[in-house]
This record gives C-alpha cells, structure tokens and sequence, in this order.
C-alpha cells in the first residue's frame, strides 16, 4: 500500500463509514447530549460493522487491519459530525498494547469485547503533578504476595465511567538497581480502592474526564500487561497510535466545520453575491482545506510506519501529523464560526461549542509545545532549554 495514495479498500471504507456517520450526524449528537446518554446505537452499529476492531487481530475477532484503517473510521464518523472519542482509547491505545504485548490469557480475555464493542478501556498515563513531563509520574505498583498495590492519582482520563477497566500507566521498583519503571495494569472499573470524580469541563462530549484516586488498589498478579521489563517499549507501542487517532479526531472535526462554513457561505447572501464570492471568507476556507488534507497526508505516513512495524519512524511522523491535524482543525473551526456571522454562535447551527472540543486536538495527548521540543531535539538536534 502506498502511504500517499490511498488503495480502492482504504477507499471503501472510508465511503462506507460516511455512509454510516451520514446516517447517524451532528443531531445525533446534539439530542445525546440533550439528554445526557452515551452514543451507544452508533458503537454499537460501528462494532457490528466491523469498524471498532478494523485493528486488531483476526483470531481475536478483530479486523486485521491496521491503525491506518481504524483512522479512516474515526476521520470519517467526525467528518459527519458524530465522532466517537473512545475510539482513541479503547482499540487503539489498549487494543494496541494487549495484542502486542499481552500474554494469551489477557488477549482472550479483552480483545474479542474490544473488536466487537462490547467492552471498552480507558487508558491513564496524565497526573497532576506530572503532566506533560510524563518522566515525573508516581503511580507506584508493589508487589505484595501475589498481588500488586497501586497508590497514586491521575487527571483528565476519558470515559471511565463507561470503560470495563483502565489501563493505568504505573511503575514498579527494579528489584535490581531499584529505580522506578513504567509498567501498565488493567484495573477493573469497580475494584475496591479506584476512585473517581468527574471534572467538570467546558466541553459539548458524551465522554466525559475524569479525575482517579487510586488508593491502595489490589490486583491479581496477571493485571500487570506484559512484561515488567518492556514497560517503556509497551507505553510507546500504544503512544503512537494515540497521536495518529487524536490527528484523525481533529482531521474529521476540521472537516466538518469546513463543510458547514462552505454550505453556508454558498447560500448567505447580504450583498449581490453569496458571501462565499468574497475572498476574504473563500481564501480562509481554501487554505483550511489544504491544511487539513495536508495533516491527513502525515497522518497516513504515520499510520503507514506504523503498521509496517516501523516504532521509530512512526514516532516522528505521529508527532507531526498530531500538531498539523490539531492547529489545521483549530484554525477550520475558528474560521468556520466566522464565516457564519452572528450564527456562529447560536446553538442552533452548533459550530460554537467546537471552539472548546478542536482545542482538545492542541493539548492532548501531548501539546502543541512538546511536539515542538520533540522535533527540535529529535529531528532538528537542537540543545534542551529543561
Ligand atoms: C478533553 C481531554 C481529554 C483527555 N483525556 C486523557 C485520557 O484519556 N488519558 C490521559 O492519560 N490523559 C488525558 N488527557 C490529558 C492530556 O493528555 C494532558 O492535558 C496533556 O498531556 C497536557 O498536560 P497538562 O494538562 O498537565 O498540561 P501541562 O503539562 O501543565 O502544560 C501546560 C502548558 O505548558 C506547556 N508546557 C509544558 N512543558 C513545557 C515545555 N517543556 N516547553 C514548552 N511548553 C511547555 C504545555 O504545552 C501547555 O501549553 C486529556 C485532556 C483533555 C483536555
């Protein structure tokens, strides 16, 4: 498959995902959040599709497919106005992790829910204390018998609440040289000891964030994903396609406001000509799109590297394609609210409330500025100012 020109199956996909947002679209949304509810018939239907597991493998009930196949879903169901955050999560980091490092046991036990929907996990790695310097985290695992004891906090973690089980980035002691290390743990949504609070945050989302205590938390010794050992290589497994799905939510996102802008500005008209015939509201709308079809081209090569096994290039490339995809997305709705005058901001035609979501695409899973620092250390071989 060529990263630059998308196959006839990517295509297909791509048509029939549309086909299944156009079905659902932003007043699907709209009435969840009216009414307070998860978009559970659209999982569901996605699942049924095929969609939700597109990534992961096929004896375990997935698709087979790759993170370039799962973006397309996410990138089409946001470009009709309907995207499903979890997606992010639950197939793509979790997924992700368990198929390739999870013993047998732990494959059998999640992946087959996770392809088919039925289950869903939330992964955790920010801290309040640590934030972007995910170096500084102190979500500490010991082991007592055949147990692990988890004793930390964590912010801003999706979907808790209707997540079977989050996937906690912790780290345990190296018996050796006594060091900490990143180590993951699949913590069941109710075990005793894992508490949460929902932040309230200024978002129009069915998923919701979460702040989690996680108090003295016993788990059996098989909650531990993997290896001891991997943690760093594990994490980075999962952190890659994290950043192509976060591209692919805010591709989709810039998508949609576009078409609504353009829809728009192809009927207003307050002087002889729809406002569109003025350049300056088409030329803002023309580099929007050229932005966005620009971030999905690195959000391809980073899919691409990714799924040809390639963890490195990937990284750089899923870096690059987050931070293009967040700015062109944050710059379409800006622009898009703009183009409908005084309706930007009514409820009614429902562009001002992604002022706040496409912003989401700059902080997380890892901001604007550390992309930055990433590139300029990694890529450029500039010095470090921290
Ligand atoms: C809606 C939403 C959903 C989220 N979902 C999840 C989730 O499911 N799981 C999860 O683990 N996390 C989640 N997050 C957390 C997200 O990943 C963090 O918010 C993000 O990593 C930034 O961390 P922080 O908020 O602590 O910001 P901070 O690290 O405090 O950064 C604040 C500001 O300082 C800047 N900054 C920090 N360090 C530097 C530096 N060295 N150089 C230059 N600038 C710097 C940052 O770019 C940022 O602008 C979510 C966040 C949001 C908003």
């Amino acid at each position: 498959m060529s990263p630059v020109i998308e196959s006839d199956e990517h295509k297909d996909l791509r048509a029939a995902v549309a086909a299944l947002g156009k079905r659902y679209g932003r007043e699907y949304v709209t009435t969840l959040l009216k009414e307070g509810r998860h978009p559970t018939e659209l999982w569901a239907e996605a699942a049924k599709l095929g969609y939700l597991g597109v990534n992961l493998p096929e004896e375990y009930g997935g698709g087979g497919g790759g993170i370039a196949e799962l973006s397309i879903v996410l990138e089409e169901l946001g470009a009709a106005g309907c995207p499903l955050l979890m997606l992010v999560v639950s197939p793509a980091i979790c997924g992700t992790v368990i198929a390739r490092f999870g013993t047998t046991a732990q494959k059998e036990r999640w992946l087959p829910g996770l392809a088919d929907g039925t289950r869903t996990m939330a992964f955790g790695i920010t801290e309040p204390d640590a934030g972007s310097n995910s170096h500084r985290i102190t979500t500490t695992a010991r082991r007592e018998g055949d147990e692990w004891v988890l004793t930390g906090r964590k912010v801003f973690i999706s979907g808790v609440d209707i997540a079977d089980a989050t996937l906690i980035v912790g780290r345990t002691e190296d018996a050796r040289t006594g060091s900490l290390k990143p180590c993951l743990f699949i913590v069941p949504r109710d075990t005793s000891g894992f508490g949460r609070r929902q932040l309230d945050m200024e978002l129009s989302s069915a998923e919701k964030q979460f702040e989690l205590t996680l108090d003295d938390v016993r788990l059996p010794a098989d909650a531990l994903v993997g290896d001891e050992d991997a943690g760093l290589l594990q994490l980075f497994a999962g952190l890659n396609p994290e950043r192509v799905m976060t591209a692919a939510f805010a591709v989709g996102m810039g998508r949609y406001a576009l078409s609504r802008a353009v829809e728009y500005a192809r009927e207003r008209t307050v002087w002889k000509q729809p406002i569109g015939a003025h350049q300056a509201i088409a030329h803002p709308l023309a580099q929007v799109h050229i932005e966005l079809e620009l971030a999905r081209l690195m959000m391809q090569k980073a899919a691409h590297l990714y799924d040809a096994g390639d963890d490195i290039g990937a990284g750089e490339a899923a870096n690059m394609a987050k931070y293009a995809a967040g700015e062109a997305c944050v710059k379409a709705v800006d622009q898009a609210v703009h183009t409908l005058g005084g309706n930007g901001l009514t409820r009614e035609f429902g562009l001002a409330s992604l002022i706040t979501a496409a912003r989401v695409s700059r902080i997380a899973p890892v901001s604007r500025e550390m992309i930055l620092n990433y590139v300029s250390h990694q890529t450029l071989g500039l010095p470090k100012s921290y």
